[in-house]
Protein backbone atom coordinates (compact mmCIF):
# COMPACT_ATOMS: atom_id res chain seq x y z
CA UNK A 1 0.00 0.00 0.00
CA UNK A 2 2.92 2.51 0.88
CA UNK A 3 4.78 1.33 -2.22
CA UNK A 4 1.15 2.30 -4.03
CA UNK A 5 1.12 5.56 -2.65
CA UNK A 6 5.01 5.98 -3.80
CA UNK A 7 4.29 5.06 -7.22
CA UNK A 8 1.12 7.28 -7.22
CA UNK A 9 3.03 10.80 -5.94
CA UNK A 10 5.95 9.85 -8.25
CA UNK A 11 3.47 9.95 -11.59
CA UNK A 12 2.39 13.57 -9.88
CA UNK A 13 5.33 14.57 -9.51
CA UNK A 14 6.55 13.42 -12.62
CA UNK A 15 4.11 15.20 -14.42
CA UNK A 16 3.18 12.99 -16.89
CA UNK A 17 -0.23 13.02 -15.71
CA UNK A 18 -1.84 15.99 -17.39
CA UNK A 19 -5.40 15.69 -17.50
CA UNK A 20 -6.57 17.68 -14.68
CA UNK A 21 -9.44 14.83 -14.04
CA UNK A 22 -6.84 11.79 -13.92
CA UNK A 23 -4.63 14.62 -11.47
CA UNK A 24 -7.93 14.76 -9.35
CA UNK A 25 -8.49 11.05 -9.21
CA UNK A 26 -4.68 10.37 -8.73
CA UNK A 27 -4.73 12.84 -5.44
CA UNK A 28 -7.84 11.30 -4.01
CA UNK A 29 -6.09 8.05 -4.29
CA UNK A 30 -3.16 9.45 -2.87
CA UNK A 31 -5.74 11.06 -0.13
CA UNK A 32 -7.41 7.57 0.55
CA UNK A 33 -4.19 5.72 0.34
CA UNK A 34 -2.39 8.29 2.97
CA UNK A 35 -5.33 7.82 5.59
CA UNK A 36 -5.55 3.92 5.45
CA UNK A 37 -1.64 4.07 6.14
CA UNK A 38 -2.97 5.91 9.41
CA UNK A 39 -5.75 3.73 10.35
CA UNK A 40 -3.87 0.53 10.22
CA UNK A 41 -0.33 2.43 12.10
CA UNK A 42 -3.01 2.90 15.04
CA UNK A 43 -4.30 -0.44 14.52
CA UNK A 44 -0.80 -1.58 14.24
CA UNK A 45 -0.01 0.60 17.78
CA UNK A 46 -3.20 -0.95 19.41
CA UNK A 47 -1.77 -4.62 19.37
CA UNK A 48 1.91 -3.49 20.24
CA UNK A 49 0.35 -1.97 23.09
CA UNK A 50 -1.85 -4.82 23.98
CA UNK A 51 0.90 -7.38 23.48
CA UNK A 52 2.94 -5.24 25.46
CA UNK A 53 0.54 -5.69 28.72
CA UNK A 54 -0.06 -9.13 28.09
CA UNK A 55 3.68 -9.35 28.45
CA UNK A 56 3.95 -7.57 31.39
CA UNK A 57 0.75 -9.78 32.80
CA UNK A 58 2.30 -13.11 31.85
CA UNK A 59 5.76 -12.01 33.65
CA UNK A 60 3.44 -10.74 36.58
CA UNK A 61 1.86 -14.36 36.95
CA UNK A 62 4.72 -16.14 36.30
CA UNK A 63 5.86 -14.16 39.45
CA UNK A 64 3.21 -15.38 41.14
CA UNK A 65 3.52 -18.69 40.46
CA UNK A 66 6.92 -18.44 41.76
CA UNK A 67 6.15 -17.45 45.07
CA UNK A 68 3.15 -20.06 45.73
CA UNK A 69 5.54 -22.78 44.20
CA UNK A 70 7.93 -20.89 46.72
CA UNK A 71 5.46 -21.47 49.96
CA UNK A 72 4.05 -24.72 48.60
CA UNK A 73 7.66 -26.28 48.64
CA UNK A 74 8.07 -24.54 52.28
CA UNK A 75 4.94 -26.05 53.48
CA UNK A 76 6.15 -29.43 52.15
CA UNK A 77 9.34 -29.30 53.69
CA UNK A 78 7.66 -28.48 57.01
CA UNK A 79 5.27 -31.12 56.60
CA UNK A 80 7.72 -34.01 56.39
CA UNK A 81 9.77 -32.57 58.92
CA UNK A 82 7.25 -32.28 61.67
CA UNK A 83 5.92 -36.20 60.01
CA UNK A 84 9.59 -37.40 61.02
CA UNK A 85 9.08 -36.16 64.58
CA UNK A 86 6.14 -37.35 65.03
CA UNK A 87 7.25 -40.72 63.74
CA UNK A 88 10.24 -40.62 66.43
CA UNK A 89 7.93 -39.37 69.24
CA UNK A 90 5.47 -42.21 68.07
CA UNK A 91 8.54 -44.86 68.37
CA UNK A 92 9.09 -43.60 71.82
CA UNK A 93 5.92 -43.62 73.33
CA UNK A 94 5.04 -47.17 72.03
CA UNK A 95 8.07 -48.03 73.62
CA UNK A 96 7.67 -46.64 76.96
CA UNK A 97 4.03 -48.05 76.88
CA UNK A 98 5.48 -51.41 76.26
CA UNK A 99 7.92 -50.49 79.74
CA UNK A 100 4.91 -49.89 81.71
CA UNK A 101 2.70 -52.61 80.38
CA UNK A 102 4.99 -55.27 81.46
CA UNK A 103 4.65 -54.08 84.98
CA UNK A 104 0.48 -54.21 85.28
CA UNK A 105 -0.79 -56.98 86.18
CA UNK A 106 -2.47 -58.63 82.57
CA UNK A 107 -6.20 -59.07 83.86
CA UNK A 108 -5.82 -54.94 84.72
CA UNK A 109 -4.24 -54.40 81.38
CA UNK A 110 -7.12 -56.54 79.43
CA UNK A 111 -9.70 -54.12 81.82
CA UNK A 112 -8.01 -51.33 80.43
CA UNK A 113 -7.92 -51.94 77.19
CA UNK A 114 -11.46 -52.57 76.92
CA UNK A 115 -12.38 -49.48 78.81
CA UNK A 116 -10.13 -47.64 76.72
CA UNK A 117 -11.70 -48.71 73.46
CA UNK A 118 -15.03 -48.01 75.17
CA UNK A 119 -14.50 -44.66 75.97
CA UNK A 120 -12.59 -42.86 73.36
CA UNK A 121 -9.10 -43.70 73.89
CA UNK A 122 -9.23 -43.00 77.75
CA UNK A 123 -9.43 -46.24 79.78
CA UNK A 124 -7.77 -44.57 83.19
CA UNK A 125 -8.70 -41.21 84.28
CA UNK A 126 -6.88 -39.27 87.37
CA UNK A 127 -9.02 -38.36 90.40
CA UNK A 128 -7.86 -34.93 90.62
CA UNK A 129 -9.74 -32.95 93.72
CA UNK A 130 -12.77 -35.09 94.54
CA UNK A 131 -13.49 -35.36 89.83
CA UNK A 132 -13.29 -37.46 87.43
CA UNK A 133 -10.61 -36.44 85.38
CA UNK A 134 -12.25 -38.60 82.42
CA UNK A 135 -16.38 -37.42 82.51
CA UNK A 136 -15.12 -34.57 85.02
CA UNK A 137 -17.81 -35.32 87.05
CA UNK A 138 -17.39 -34.94 90.83
CA UNK A 139 -17.59 -37.87 92.86
CA UNK A 140 -20.53 -37.86 95.66
CA UNK A 141 -20.02 -37.80 99.66
CA UNK A 142 -20.51 -42.13 99.19
CA UNK A 143 -18.66 -42.43 96.38
CA UNK A 144 -15.40 -40.05 97.91
CA UNK A 145 -15.85 -42.23 101.53
CA UNK A 146 -15.68 -45.43 99.37
CA UNK A 147 -12.74 -44.44 97.50
CA UNK A 148 -11.32 -43.79 101.15
CA UNK A 149 -11.72 -47.31 102.75
CA UNK A 150 -9.98 -48.94 99.75
CA UNK A 151 -6.84 -50.13 100.10
CA UNK A 152 -4.37 -48.91 98.04
CA UNK A 153 -4.18 -51.82 95.78
CA UNK A 154 -7.90 -52.02 94.76
CA UNK A 155 -8.78 -50.95 91.23
CA UNK A 156 -11.27 -48.16 91.98
CA UNK A 157 -13.89 -47.51 88.96
CA UNK A 158 -15.86 -44.29 87.86
CA UNK A 159 -19.34 -44.25 88.83
CA UNK A 160 -20.40 -42.59 85.84
CA UNK A 161 -17.90 -43.44 83.40
CA UNK A 162 -16.44 -46.56 85.13
CA UNK A 163 -13.33 -45.82 83.31
CA UNK A 164 -10.18 -47.15 86.22
CA UNK A 165 -9.53 -44.05 88.47
CA UNK A 166 -6.14 -43.58 89.81
CA UNK A 167 -5.74 -41.75 93.03
CA UNK A 168 -2.95 -39.14 93.74
CA UNK A 169 -1.96 -36.64 96.35
CA UNK A 170 -4.24 -34.32 94.53
CA UNK A 171 -7.19 -36.64 94.84
CA UNK A 172 -8.73 -34.56 97.74
CA UNK A 173 -9.40 -37.41 99.70
ZN1 LIG B 1 -15.72 -40.64 85.20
Amino acid sequence: MRQRAVRDQQRLDSGAVSSPKDLESLQREITSLAKRQGDLEDVVLEIMERRESAQERVAELTERVGAVQAKADDATARRDAASRELDAEAATVAKDREVVAGAVPADLLKLYDKLRTQQGGVGAARLYQRRCEGCRLELNITEVNDVKAASPDTVLRCENCHRILVRTADSGL
